[in-house]
């Protein structure tokens, strides 16, 4: 079914509706619409969009992006916090007859369920240009509750992008790293400068898909375990690993267990967190498992 094309997107028809509605900027929300064509054509690109595909969108602002999603998509979530923007998307969007808004803050949405209703069970793609002081707690919360997702698709701190993709050895690895690689295949697929939003950001944006492995690259028995670890790590980030683990009781793995485990592994005992692999890490965690359980 072909849908009316977007209207939105551009300077010019943002800064209309603006005024329209004299809309006013809240900073709390972290607000920083997209007005670039280019921009969002290349976003739904990368999702891959397809008329086959239900979304979910977080934080639609004036529904630009929505138009888009839309216009491609055969239905659209998009949960909104900002209750002045909600007569404001059921005008941008009232020529789309497959969006629903949802006026909440997303932290307290169950997108579990919310995703399982819309597309009976099958995973939905999730979409956005994030609002960037809760980008960390959204990703971790679509993983960590395992909403049934192929990919996420979402424009972040282009700092945030690269933490998400490296590996070990630089100065951006951390858990974040850890805990998005562990879920999913990262790749940052455009780098976004402050002139396409309205108002402008201080940092560089870049756009970064997140396909959803159906199984994670690596076994572990306790996934709460290895987070718990990855975390202790990253903490203590100039401490080495048994210091580091060492200093957080409820872990349960006093120094001797990872000196011990290091060396089965043939790893120094001086290694720091920042050194290892995400299979260097359920490898330990693993061993450290079995050795809690034999304890
Ligand atoms: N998608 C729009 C665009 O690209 O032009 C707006 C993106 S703007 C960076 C982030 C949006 O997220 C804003 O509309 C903001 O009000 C909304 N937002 C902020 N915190 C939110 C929350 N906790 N739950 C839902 N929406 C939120």
């Amino acid at each position: 079914m072909s849908r009316p094309a977007p209207t939105l997107g551009n300077p010019q028809n943002t800064i209309e509706i603006l005024n329209k509605y004299k809309f006013v900027f809240q900073k709390k929300y972290g607000q920083n619409f997209l007005i670039d064509p280019h921009v969002l054509e290349k976003i739904i690109r990368a999702a891959q969009i397809t008329e086959a595909d239900f979304v979910v969108e977080i934080g639609p602002g004036i529904g630009t992006m929505t138009q888009y999603l839309a216009a491609s998509a055969k239905g659209v979530a998009a949960i909104e916090i900002d209750r002045a923007l909600i007569p404001i998307l059921q005008d941008t969007l009232s020529a789309y007859d497959n969006v629903t808004v949802i006026n909440e803050d997303v932290m307290k949405v169950d997108l579990k369920k919310l995703a399982e209703e819309m597309n009976g069970g099958k995973p939905v793609k999730i979409v956005a240009n994030l609002p960037y002081y809760i980008t960390t707690p959204i990703i971790m919360g679509l993983f960590e509750n395992h909403v049934p997702a192929k990919s996420i698709t979402v424009m972040v701190q282009k700092e945030v992008a690269d933490r998400m993709q490296v590996g070990p050895g630089t100065k951006d690895y951390g858990a974040l790293s850890l805990a998005v690689q562990y879920y999913a295949e990262p790749e940052i697929v455009a780098n976004v400068p402050p002139n396409c939003f309205m108002p402008r950001p201080n940092v560089g944006s870049a756009v970064i898909r997140l396909s959803v492995y159906e199984e994670p690259p690596v076994k572990v028995k306790d996934e709460k375990l290895l987070f718990a670890i990855i975390r202790a790590s990253f903490n203590q980030r100039r401490k080495t690993l048994q210091n580091g683990l060492g200093h957080v009781p409820e872990l349960g793995i006093p120094k001797e267990m990872t000196v011990h485990i290091l060396e089965e592994m043939g790893l120094p005992a001086s290694v720091r967190g920042e050194a290892l692999t995400l299979e260097q890490f359920a490898d330990f965690a693993n061993r450290a498992a079995l050795l809690k359980e034999q304890s």
